[in-house]
């Protein structure tokens, strides 16, 4: 009660969203997004949350981690390196969380960092609550049904029947925007609620969560507020879904990304 309804993104909104470089931008501009993610054992979330990013039209990508031969082979133009975030260079958000397994210290090193966060799936289980409550500078938390039960203390069949109550909920106890997945994706933070409707059941496979993890982070890099960047990277992921082959893997969703891009771009400004 008292709460603002929930507003269902079109088309429009999202093509006024979406950063468009022009005569005066550069890289750095266009932001930097570092991306953590992946380990020894699952560097293949590491190359897609930078797919991702890649796709999110930041002016460039950078990765810190464990699986940064593997983020090259696919991605040359990734800028790499392995010692704290904290000291990679400059960064304007971070996109962290997927295939990250236990490395505690990474995710706390970029927590405390005064630009904007996405926390994803290991992320989620592994921040602290305080941590999340003590940053300075906006946070995006991006999990599925199972991950948002676990942070609400809830049964996944209780967040799955009371969707919007429990990403308010979320939001409220964390002060973070808080995209809770699934077949109908919906988006509350400070700045308001948001519901996508392009997603399909053909994005229910591995990996396309780090996919959107990467795009958001690019997205929050390019200037956009959390709530812009979540609900607009979901609106194109799920787009991307409808462009990408079917039956799709992950990487053909992230490479699907470009047409989402262009169907929206094609009407409006430059
Ligand atoms: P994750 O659970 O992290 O692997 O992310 C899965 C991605 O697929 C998220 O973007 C979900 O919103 C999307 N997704 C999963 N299941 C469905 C579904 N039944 N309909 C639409 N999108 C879905
Ligand atoms: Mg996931």
């Amino acid at each position: 009660e008292g709460r603002p309804a929930a507003e269902a993104l079109q088309h429009a909104d999202v093509n006024g969203l979406l950063p468009r470089p022009g005569a005066e931008s550069d890289k750095y501009r266009r932001g930097v997004v570092g991306v953590v993610a992946g380990s020894a054992r699952y560097p293949g979330a590491a190359v897609l949350t930078v797919s991702g990013a890649l796709r999110g039209g930041a002016g460039a990508v950078r990765y810190v981690g464990p699986a940064a031969d593997a983020v090259i082979a696919r991605h040359p133009e990734t800028l790499v390196s392995a010692g704290p975030p904290s000291k990679a260079g400059r960064v304007q958000a971070w996109a962290v969380g997927s295939g990250l397994g236990e490395d505690r210290e990474r995710l706390e090193d970029v927590l405390s960092a005064h630009v904007p966060v996405l926390i994803d799936a290991d992320g989620l289980r592994l921040a602290e609550e305080s941590a999340l409550r003590a940053r300075t500078a906006p946070t995006v938390l991006t999990p599925h049904a199972g991950e948002a039960a676990a942070l609400l203390g809830w049964e996944r069949g209780e967040v799955e029947a009371r969707r919007l109550a429990a990403v308010r909920e979320l939001a409220d106890r964390t002060g973070a925007t808080v995209l809770l997945k699934g077949s109908t994706t919906v988006v509350a933070g400070p700045g308001g609620v948001r519901v996508n409707p392009t997603g399909s059941g053909w994005l229910a496979t591995a990996g396309t969560g780090d996919v959107l993890s990467g795009l958001i982070g690019s997205l929050l890099a390019g200037g956009l507020d959390a709530l812009d960047a979540a609900s607009a990277g979901a609106y194109v992921h799920g787009l991307a879904g409808r462009f990408a082959p079917r039956p799709a893997g992950a990487s053909d969703v992230a490479d699907a990304l470009t047409a989402a891009w262009r169907d929206l771009l094609r009407d409006g400004r430059a």
